[in-house]
């Protein structure tokens, strides 16, 4: 048998082993908690939209679980990186350098700032951001000037640096950090899809000025939709607080805004969700834990290349993938799977061959590239205890 449909097939029945003979989503969520009885509450109280204390409940739980000084509930997880990257300083005209291997949001958010991204290359062994790549790009193409520093190409400035914790799986953190301190650049990290994954024993999202979480339908844990900015400056974060919820001058009964501020707060009902999913998140690690050993196991008896995290990351493993040894195999593995009713997903097509980002800078890529022929995800919900 072709070695991609023998890795199919592995993939297929070790999915149906675990999860059962219906379709099988790519990740799904579980609310086997106190879900019910705390939307009952909420709902009971009236209060399921821009007031109410389930905000702050999900907000101390999240501060307090990542260790972070500070924590904004907000709309979604694009608010949470629009908002952390307006705070950090991206203005009309500038540049954030990011990846290319991401999912949209990143961009968009990037977009949202009239600001332009520029993209550097990930490691292999991370999928995340590489340190390498981006110190080579900054000695190659920037220069300091006004204490601004200034990319030799474009001639616009940098402001921000933006990478990604891929699949869970946490970048080179400490390593970025370094460079971005070194170089003046603001560091904000995309932890959209990192809630409970930790780097040396500090969480992801934590490392930069501001990091930003998710609680989209697929991720780890779910809002219904949701997100999260984390950091430990108080100034910052009362500014965040205060754009994210219409500006608004705390009064009594007056109605006044003192700047141009957004919507974006997360509504009540949606935050109570957030609090029962938030007791559920160690029992969803240890899962997650136990999955990822299970497909790792089955996947290496396969003689498939299953991606595993570096030792001094402490991964969520919120989505397990495999590394194709071709495209070929990529695409017959993905129709396969698909075909059985088992849902797998390649990687996204990299942001840098979309319409909108096409002519944004970028450093060659070659690892971006390799790898967004390759990867495929598999299916990683919790559902099911291994
Ligand atoms: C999910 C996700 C986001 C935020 O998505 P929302 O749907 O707006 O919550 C941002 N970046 C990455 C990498 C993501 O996976």
């Amino acid at each position: 048998m072709l070695k991609s449909n023998l890795i199919a097939n592995v993939i297929i029945d070790k999915a149906r082993e675990i999860y059962g003979d219906d379709f099988i989503p790519l990740h799904r969520p579980v609310f086997n908690g106190t879900e019910k009885k705390y939307l009952n509450d909420c709902i009971d109280s009236n209060f399921v939209s821009s007031v109410g204390e389930n905000v702050q409940n999900f907000e101390n739980q999240i501060q307090e679980f990542t260790g972070s000084k500070y924590a904004i509930a907000t709309v979604n997880g694009t608010a949470a990186l629009h908002i952390a990257l307006k705070l950090s300083g991206v203005e009309n005209d500038s540049e954030v350098i990011t990846q290319s291997l991401t999912f949209i949001a990143t961009c968009n958010a990037i977009a949202y700032c009239n600001a332009t991204p520029v993209f550097i290359d990930v490691d292999k062994e991370t999928l995340g951001m590489s340190p390498e790549r981006l110190e080579h790009f900054l000695k190659k193409n920037t220069i300091r000037k006004n204490n601004k520093l200034i990319n030799k190409i474009t001639k616009k400035r940098i402001s921000a640096c933006l990478p990604m914790h891929t699949f869970g799986n946490p970048c080179r953190i400490d390593d970025l950090k370094k460079i971005c301190r070194q170089w003046g650049i603001p560091l904000v990290e995309d932890a959209a899809e990192s809630l409970g994954s930790f780097f040396k024993d500090r969480h992801t999202g934590t490392f930069g000025q501001f990091g930003t979480f998710s609680f989209n339908g697929n991720k780890i844990i779910t809002t219904g939709g949701g997100g999260m900015i984390v950091t430990n400056n108080k100034l910052l974060a009362q500014k965040a607080k205060h754009i994210t919820t219409t500006s608004k001058k705390p009064h009594e009964y007056e109605f006044f805004h003192d700047e141009i501020g957004y919507n974006y707060r997360l509504p009540n009902l949606n935050a109570t969700l957030g609090c029962s999913q938030m007791e559920q998140l160690p029992e969803f690690l240890k899962i997650k834990r136990k999955l990822f050993s299970f497909w790792k196991e089955a996947l290496e008896d396969a003689d498939a290349s299953f991606f595993i995290p570096t030792k001094e990351s402490e991964s969520n493993y919120w989505l397990n993938a495999i590394i194709c040894s071709s495209k070929k195999e990529r695409n017959q593995i993905l129709k396969i799977t698909n075909q059985n009713g088992v849902m797998t997903r390649p990687i996204w097509k990299l942001m840098s061959s979309l319409p909108m980002f096409s002519k944004c800078q970028n450093d060659g890529l070659d690892n971006s590239l390799w790898l967004e022929q390759r990867v495929v995800n598999i299916p990683s919900s919790v559902y099911y205890k291994p």
